[in-house]
């Protein structure tokens, strides 16, 4: 189940935003006391509460916005704990001075905005003797093996829980941060009774905290259960990733029972998220910068490609093994080849003994100049850096050119492997109009906005081109077949793809 929490300063709007959960088949919401401007009139909203209802009135040291005394704070829990909502959030000091009334349910609660505590099962074994019909742990992990160590530790309570029936005491386990995100979708998998969530993206009220919207259309929380294969992307930053969209959206149309989540990481964590890959279910990864390099060597195999371009954007954990692909480069040669007319199964392929300018020496640029030279091309690469670019000719033995002798060349293929261009900065391009020749063929690695300046002003001249979108979504349909050995639609990925980089440049 999902406890959508409101937190906002009007009465009126909490009123109203309640009513809407409600229409929307919301099941429990979490109304935030502490954020109310005014002082809190209970008359408005709980008599005709339309859902189940948490009250919480959370002082600032535990992550609220309470700003009066802690003695008016009491009084009002004492006072809304008599107009008999199904549940009130009392913190673990406070639970003796509240005491049990009516049907109310107590939820007992502990928030560690900072670290972990100390002992976890004292904790535990204190909080169960306040009376808890719940008991909720919001804590903040320093690494993923505390993480991995604390969600363990709510797996075992609940399962002890479940074996004690109606008696046993369930425990909602929260992780504060960008990681923590991962336990908030995955909590059925650690037999929580319910997960948190927030009811719009202005209302992050907690770091991770979800918007409901999204645990329910992005990541399908209501399919989640014990059995959910687990997928996901790690990264750092992963902002807006649109991987997570187009691979679940993927699972549910072809009715696979698998999540897609994010996993924003930093390097340090990278190898225990490989150790404790299996015990959080994860059967697959795609990887993002900045650890495509780093992942390399957890890996226990890896296709000739990882090796060549010293960069894995895909793992797959099977029977032990971490087994490592690279399928950034397959995708864009593959939509370059059929934009010309070929196709990426041709032994002889149409790129043979085209020239080709790749700029940007980057993860993107490795992975094209990799691919352009396994299908004969004969490549050059330059970058604003040129250590970087000289770097990359020596090691695949192309040629190089300097970033600002980059127009001398007027390659039959140009290929943007730079962020030059790249939302919000969209009136950039890497490459001058008038050095572009209509012969050319040229693609843009940049996938946001899909018609950057560069494909645009390309067009104009009459180039072929290729966009990032092609790129983002034929890798993402290599990596679900690698996940999952079935096929997807590239066209309906496509579509995907777009409407949501829309959404986000309009939001
Ligand atoms: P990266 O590893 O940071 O490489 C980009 C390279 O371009 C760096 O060497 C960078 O130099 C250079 N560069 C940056 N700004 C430049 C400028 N103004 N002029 C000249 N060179 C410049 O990034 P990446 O992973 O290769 O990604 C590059 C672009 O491709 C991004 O826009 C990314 O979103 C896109 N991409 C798309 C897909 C897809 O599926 N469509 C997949 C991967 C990447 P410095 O390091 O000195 O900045």
């Amino acid at each position: 189940m999902i406890c959508v929490t409101i937190a906002c300063g009007s009465h009126t709007r909490m009123v109203a935003e309640h009513e809407r959960l409600a229409q929307e088949g919301v099941k429990l919401v979490e109304l935030r006391l502490d954020f109310l401007r005014r002082e809190p009139d209970l008359n408005r909203i709980i008599p005709h509460r339309p859902t189940a209802t948490v009250l919480t009135v959370r002082r600032q040291q535990d992550g609220g916005l309470w700003r009066d005394s802690e003695e008016k704070r009491l009084m009002l829990l004492r006072t809304a704990i008599a107009t008999e909502p199904e549940f009130i959030d009392l913190e673990i000091d406070v639970a003796e001075k509240i005491p049990l009334f009516g049907k109310t349910r107590r939820i007992i609660s502990y928030h560690n905005l900072e670290t972990m505590p100390e002992n976890l099962e004292r904790l535990y074994l204190t909080m169960l003797a306040k009376n808890p019909y719940f008991i909720k742990i919001a804590v903040t992990p320093q690494s993923l093996s505390e993480m991995y160590l604390f969600l363990n530790f709510i797996r075992r309570k609940n399962e002890e829980a479940k074996q004690l029936g109606e008696n046993g005491i369930r425990v909602i386990g929260i992780c504060m941060g960008e990681m923590g995100k991962a336990a908030r979708i995955l909590s059925k998998r650690f037999s929580m009774p319910y997960t948190y969530a927030t009811f719009s993206e202005d209302r992050i009220i907690a770091p991770g905290l979800i918007v409901y919207k999204d645990l329910l259309d992005l990541y399908h929380y209501d399919y989640i259960d014990q059995e959910t294969a687990v997928y996901g992307i790690i990264g750092n930053p992963l902002g807006h990733s649109m991987s997570p969209l187009v691979h679940n959206r993927a699972f549910i149309e072809q009715k696979i029972n698998a999540v897609y989540i994010p996993l924003q990481i930093e390097e340090s964590d990278v190898e225990d998220l490989i150790r404790l890959a299996p015990e959080l279910g994860l059967q697959g990864i795609s990887v993002t910068i900045p650890h495509k390099t780093t992942i390399i060597s957890q890996l226990t195999k890896a296709d000739q490609a990882v090796e060549k371009i010293g960069a894995c954007n895909t793992v797959v954990f099977r029977q032990g093994e971490r087994i490592g692909y690279n399928t950034d480069y397959i995708a864009s040669i593959g939509s370059i080849e059929t934009a010309l007319d070929g196709s990426i199964l041709d032994e002889d392929s149409v790129l043979r003994n085209q020239t080709a300018l790749v700029l940007g020496a980057g993860g993107a640029g490795k992975a094209l100049a990799y691919g352009l030279v396994q299908r004969g091309a004969m490549v050059t690469v330059t970058d604003i850096n040129p250590t970087q670019a000289m770097e990359l000719a020596r090691h695949f033995g192309i040629d190089y050119i300097r970033w600002e002798h980059r127009e001398t060349l007027q390659p039959n293929i140009l290929l943007n492997c730079t962020s030059v261009g790249m939302y919000p900065k969209v009136d950039e391009m890497p490459y001058s109009k008038s050095a572009l020749r209509s012969s050319m063929l040229v693609f843009d690695a940049v996938y946001n906005p899909e018609h950057t300046l560069l494909i645009r002003t390309a067009k104009e001249k009459g180039c072929k081109v290729v966009t990032g979108i092609e790129m983002f979504v034929g890798q993402a349909c290599y990596q679900f077949k690698l996940f999952t050995g079935q096929h997807t639609s590239p066209s309906k990925m496509r579509i995907r793809l777009k409407e949501a980089i829309a959404r986000m440049n309009w939001a």
